[in-house]
């Protein structure tokens, strides 16, 4: 499709979609969505509201009240709806947030769900914490059809993954998970904070949900906590729409602008952070204390085949693994000038990380030799100054 609305390439649509429309008085609209900031909405007659209500009965979305967000939060949800290829979007106010409406709009006491061994640390608390005492079961495997399926219940009702994994960036094969959840009935849901919708789009390889943290390459420049959920299904909206209505799960609407905001740099941030990612990836490959690179568009990366396949480009995370002991891998990471350490990513600057080894215990993916795992995003600084920093702090770790 390539007419006004819908342009061939996402970079053009990211700067076209999600504006104010015009004022039919003045002709006029403001180019950049302000930020809409309102508790509640008021209406013009009794009529207009039950117009709403009913509109909103039926799953549309209608604001009847602050919650839900007005035009900015409208705008945004367009974005994101365009960037993973869907139909409705719901906001939550962190990543996690948005996965925990997913989960919990999608299975309820008794359920089963298999997640990836890769998924993001944090929803293993949410399992040991939450669903657990709420009687979810959660079973973790390698998100192979051939793992999974010993692990399948009849009260299986979803299949949770995150491609590429965190923290080693293991590349998992969605077309074929998708055809395994048609066949046991399962929901397909992914998250796709790596990707973001702009280098990898998993509803259009046959993913039910999509789950996004903007708060990392979306917003982009580290001042934002926000999560997006993307369905196309309109039963599952319904089923994401009531909950996350009832949880009463809302994002302030200075949020939704800076997500905007940041959301229209996305193209050129994102190839900046991937070009910065392959020169690091080549300086590393060439130094004898590196044993391997998980990054997959690297070409030695294990996953580089499935990536060729099925995205679009790549981004900032990388996770090198050192012929290091603990206490080298420490004077490594202390000696960095350039990188911060901290979690998180998708921001301007670099970070790093050194990975523990209960985080990495669960990942089937992780061969344990004794290696550390330091994880690196790749900021928009000069890739060689990143380099120069990162062989400083090699020498010294000596
Ligand atoms: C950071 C992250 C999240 C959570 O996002 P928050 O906004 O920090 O809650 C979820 N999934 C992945 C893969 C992440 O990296």
């Amino acid at each position: 499709m390539t007419d006004s609305n819908h342009p061939a390439s996402l970079d053009t649509l990211l700067q076209h979609t999600g504006v104010a429309p015009f004022n039919d008085e003045t002709g006029a609209a403001p180019v950049a969505m302000p930020s809409m900031r309102t508790s509640t909405v008021r209406f013009a007659s009794l009529d207009a509201l039950d117009r709403a209500q009913a509109a909103k009965a039926r799953g549309e979305r209608v604001v009847t009240y602050g919650r839900v967000g007005m035009d900015t939060h409208a705008a945004l949800e367009q974005v994101f709806c365009d960037l993973e290829g869907g139909r409705r979007c719901f906001l939550a106010p962190s990543g996690l947030a948005a996965i925990t409406v997913a989960l919990m709009g999608l299975v309820g006491g008794g359920d089963h769900i298999i997640a990836a061994d890769c998924v993001y640390g944090p929803v293993r608390t949410l399992d040991k914490t939450v669903l657990q005492r709420m009687g979810i079961d959660v079973s973790y495997g390698r998100a192979q059809p051939q793992a999974l399926a010993e692990l399948v219940r009849k009260n299986t009702k979803v299949l949770y993954v995150e491609s590429p994994g965190s923290l080693l960036f293991e590349m998992l094969d969605i077309p074929a998970l998708s055809a395994f959840a048609k066949e046991h009935g399962l929901i397909l849901a992914v998250d796709n904070t790596w990707g973001s919708g702009y280098i990898y789009r998993p509803l259009a390889l046959g993913a039910d949900v999509s789950v996004v943290a903007g708060t990392k390459y979306v917003g982009g420049h580290s001042d934002l906590m926000l999560g997006a959920v993307v369905v196309n299904d309109s039963g599952l909206a319904k089923r994401i729409n009531d909950t996350h209505y009832a949880m009463g799960y809302a994002v302030s609407a200075d949020d939704a602008w800076l997500a905007l905001r940041g959301v229209r740099t996305l193209p050129v941030r994102m190839r900046e952070h991937a070009g910065h990612a392959l020169q690091v990836c080549e300086f590393l490959a060439c130094r004898p204390e590196v044993v391997r690179i998980h990054h997959p568009a690297w070409p030695d990366d294990a996953g580089h085949a499935l990536w060729r396949r099925d995205c679009t480009g790549s981004n900032g995370m990388l996770s090198v693994e050192l012929r290091f002991d603990d206490a080298r891998a420490r004077r490594f990471v202390n000696a960095l000038t350039l990188f911060g350490i901290g979690y998180s990513w998708g921001g301007f600057e670099s970070l790093v990380q050194l990975v523990d080894g209960p985080a990495l215990a669960g990942h089937g993916y992780w061969e344990e030799a004794g290696n550390a795992l330091v994880r690196l995003h790749i900021g928009l600084e000069s890739p060689a100054d990143l380099i120069t920093d990162l062989a400083r702090a090699l020498d010294r770790a000596a």
